[in-house]
């Protein structure tokens, strides 16, 4: 299993009290599989993201990436897990506004330590991935919505990790450019054999997801509750 989270807790401070957003969190994702996790909001989804981004340490519990534990690892540690073995794609693209296409993805090689010409080549492929061949000199605002998402995804497949996690990718989208961008998503799973989990709220995606999970009240369980939004 490429994803790992056993038994993870995680709580926030709240006034005098604290607040579980994650109750003890199971969750394995293997090579190639496209997750989707479901639920009302504030039910957690975001939070089990950012423990398995590495960004936030978990009261309790493991989080293991690519077989290394990372869940008492410290600040460098976890920015390198990050950096080499996970894509992170968030609601809002939040690309650079005075760079092209192209750059918003050197930039990640340049961060990794790339070579300028290994970078450029690959950045180039993962355009015509997802299918942005001849806007590779478009700035942010030369792009519609769907594109920047699309910006937003290359750039983080720029580094070849093996966990892609994507918060709710397609709030900003109408529905077609949507089922387009989860079905690009899925496509990328299976051919670079991601370990994929994302976040969602547009029930009508989940038939391109192998594993529907349902987050509710700081629970994970596996399937589709009838109540999810
Ligand atoms: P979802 O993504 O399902 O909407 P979140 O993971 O964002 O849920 O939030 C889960 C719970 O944790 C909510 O009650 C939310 O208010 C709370 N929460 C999220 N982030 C923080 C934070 N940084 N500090 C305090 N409480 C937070
Ligand atoms: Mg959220």
């Amino acid at each position: 299993m490429t994803l790992v989270l056993t038994d993870v807790v995680l709580t926030y401070p709240d006034g005098d009290h604290t607040l579980t957003a994650l109750d003890h969190v199971s969750l394995a994702v293997a090579a190639g599989e496209f997750a989707a996790v479901v639920g009302p909001s504030g039910s957690g989804k975001s939070s089990l993201l950012a423990v398995a981004a590495t960004l936030i340490t978990p009261d309790a519990g493991t989080v293991v990436i690519t077989g290394q534990d990372v869940s008492r690892a410290g600040r460098t540690a976890r920015t390198n897990v990050r950096r080499d073995h996970i894509g992170i794609v968030f609601q809002q693209a939040n690309l650079l506004p005075s760079l092209t296409t192209l750059d918003q993805l050197l930039v990640m090689a340049h961060l990794a330590g790339q070579s300028p010409r290994t970078a450029s080549v690959r950045a180039r492929e993962l355009l015509l991935a997802v299918d942005l061949g001849g806007k590779e000199h478009k700035r942010p605002h030369q792009l519609s919505g769907g594109e920047r998402q699309r910006v937003n995804i290359a750039r983080a497949l720029m580094n070849g990790p093996e966990v892609l996690l994507v918060d709710e990718p397609t709030s900003a989208l109408d529905h077609h450019r949507g089922e387009q961008i989860i079905s690009l998503l899925a496509e990328l799973t299976r051919n670079n054999g991601l370990a994929t989990v994302m976040v969602t709220h547009d029930l009508a995606t989940l038939a391109m997801v192998d594993t529907v999970l349902t987050m509710s009240d700081g629970s994970l369980t596996e399937g589709a509750a009838t109540q999810v939004v």
